[in-house]
């Protein structure tokens, strides 16, 4: 039994499920994935999300708006945990700093956006998902200015160096990786991936991009979350199901589920 920690189950592309998100759920239960974590980019789009998983008790949900996300309603504190009263959200997110696609001047913009977040889930007790790509010092800075620790959380899709797997674990923050740990180049991070403890190591998909090889470029979907189990078990010298188990046991123990 997998869980995929992170996914954005309202992209998929449905096509090879007869356009249909029923079959998509089935074919992710058979194919060992018993739990997902449909997570928020952006509040405009939030509500359909929502609806779309609501008959799926499987599926758990977090509320945020992505750093790159641009033009629609600005996230408050209040509207956060409005939207994460809910019982089904598990988690605030996904927020952070992503400075490769960083336009003009507006890091700060996306700083303030960053605390918007901590400061939510301090105030609802839910721990927060994590997104960060060339933006790993003021990451780090910015999750212990805000006192982060007081709720945790994961960085997910994780792409960074040992230092700052390092600085989050520290911090009481899990480890999630994505499809990217199968690509060829990516020797470096899996050399991190062995490194992570065993009870802080989480696995995603980050449906519907970086689907893991042998399906690189393709369409992703919760359906290749094994693929990037058996990788990381293969890494770490553990059976399949071991890892599975554990990365199960971190996703309940960190959301409450
Ligand atoms: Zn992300
Ligand atoms: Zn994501």
């Amino acid at each position: 039994m997998l869980i995929d920690s992170h996914c954005h189950l309202d992209r998929v592309d449905l096509k090879t499920h007869d356009q249909d998100f029923g079959h998509l759920m089935r074919a992710c239960a058979e194919s060992g994935v018993s739990r997902m974590l449909c997570v928020g980019i952006d509040l405009e789009a939030y509500p359909a999300m929502r609806r779309l998983v609501d008959p799926y008790p499987e599926v758990d949900v977090s509320v945020g708006t992505h750093p790159n996300e641009k033009g629609g309603q600005e996230p408050s504190v209040e509207r956060l945990l409005e939207l994460a009263a809910d019982s089904r959200v598990v988690a605030i997110g996904e927020t952070g700093l992503d400075y490769y696609r960083l336009e003009g001047d507006d890091a700060s913009g996306q700083q303030a956006r960053f605390r918007t977040h901590i400061a939510a889930a301090r105030a609802c007790g839910k721990p927060l998902i994590i997104h960060t790509r060339e933006a790993r010092a003021d990451t780090i800075r910015l999750l212990r200015e805000e006192d982060a620790a007081a709720v945790g959380g994961v960085l997910h899709c994780f792409t960074e160096d040992w230092e700052t797997a390092r600085a989050g674990l520290d911090l009481g923050f899990y480890v999630s990786f994505s499809g990217i740990i199968t690509f060829k180049s990516a020797e470096a991070l899996r050399e991190v991936a062995r490194q992570v403890p065993l009870d802080r190591l989480l696995i995603e998909t980050d449906s519907p991009y970086l689907a893991p090889v042998p399906y690189r470029g393709k369409p992703n979907a919760p359906t290749y979350l094994k693929h990037v189990a058996e990788c990381i078990a293969e890494l770490r010298g553990l059976e399949v199901e071991r890892l599975a188990e554990a990365t199960a046991d971190n996703y309940r123990r960190l959301f409450d589920r």
